[in-house]
């Protein structure tokens, strides 16, 4: 390790264009907090109390087939909705509010209601990404939507109410808070060095210190500005600015990397691994080229130390900026070290 990195530092996010402090001198700090196992429940494959699962009565009545693969519907309790109605607001620029449509899905990847990323054959993860990619076309083709967000939390930790393995799909008619300082940062890149800033990225990662996991079409490392203590970014090897670009051949192997990583993850802290996870593609109307804007996905994980505690963002990290303790090289060390 450099000496540098030993000492406090702060690291850049040239995605966002926020800042992470790193503290690593506290790895060093006496741990006493306590270390749990957390119960694990037998799993059923199918749970008749389930909302998910193939034949169920959902709210409102509605029963889902007896679907054998993936199964997509919209969202019986939906955050936005297809028609705007209502005006907007602008007090002095100072109250400001205006309407927003919006479609909210549920996917099932399996029939089954015991299986989850980690456990799913591989065949069945590639017709997962290609219903991902199925809605994102489908979705970005009505003419509000501008941006399809497509992210998964696994976990009670992360809010997720229903063990079934699931994603949500939400498109929107605004480029959201995220996406739209990625696009930004995207195109003043490209602007500024004539290339792509993750592919640019992708090749440094590439030498390996932060490296997780990869394969032909794809890396998965703890990005260098990580805040999450096991964060990870998924970079395609090959540029794309959308899912929709992808070959074949490169969408197996995402459905692999996915699977290798999050196998990692479970090992870690011998738990199933919370998280919420997502993927990042060009928006429509938006500030960069196709070719600044890199194809990716993002992995927020807020274990820290066990399958029990967590890192919170409180006290400075809320009022101020994140920080983080272990570093970035040494959280990739370990799940490298876990195995897959
Ligand atoms: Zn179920
Ligand atoms: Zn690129
Ligand atoms: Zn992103």
């Amino acid at each position: 390790m450099l000496e540098w990195m030993e000492r406090p530092h702060r690291r850049l996010n040239p995605l966002t264009g926020e800042w992470v402090l790193v503290s690593p001198q506290r790895t060093q700090r006496p741990w006493q907090g306590k270390v749990d196992q957390v119960a694990t429940r037998a799993a059923v494959q199918y749970d008749p109390s389930c909302y998910l699962c193939p034949g169920n009565e959902r709210a409102g009545g509605i029963r889902n087939p007896q679907y054998t693969s993936t199964f997509a519907f919209d969202n019986d309790f939906p955050a936005l909705t297809r028609s705007s109605e209502g005006g907007s607001l602008n007090e002095k620029d100072l109250l400001v509010a205006a309407p927003e449509r919006g479609v909210c899905r549920v996917m099932c990847f399996s029939p089954r209601h015991d299986l989850s990323i980690p456990s799913m054959e591989l065949a069945a993860l590639k017709t997962v990404v290609e219903a991902w990619r199925t809605e994102a076309i489908s979705l970005r083709s009505l003419p509000f939507v501008k941006y399809v967000q497509i992210f998964e939390n696994r976990g009670e930790l992360m809010g997720a109410s229903n063990p079934h393995p699931h994603c949500q799909i939400w498109a929107v008619e605004n480029i959201p808070n995220e996406v739209s300082m990625e696009d930004h940062r995207q195109a003043e890149y490209a602007q500024a060095h004539s290339t792509c800033l993750l592919c640019d990225y992708t090749l440094m990662e590439a030498r390996g210190e932060r490296v997780v996991c990869e394969n032909e079409s794809f890396l998965a490392a703890v990005p260098f500005w990580a805040v999450w203590p096991f964060e990870i970014i998924v970079l395609a090897k090959r540029h794309c600015a959308r899912l929709e670009d992808t070959t074949e051949t490169e969408r197996e192997h995402l459905g692999q990397i996915l699977q290798h990583l999050t196998r990692r993850y479970d090992a870690l802290f011998e738990t199933p691994f919370p998280y919420t996870m997502g993927f990042h593609e060009q928006p429509q109307e938006s500030a960069a080229p196709a070719a600044a804007w890199h194809f990716h996905a993002h992995y927020y994980p807020p274990l820290l130390r066990s399958a029990t505690i967590r890192k919170f963002m409180v006290g400075f990290e809320l009022l101020a900026g994140p920080q983080r303790d272990i570093t970035p090289e040494m959280a990739a060390a370990r799940l490298r070290e876990v195995g897959a």
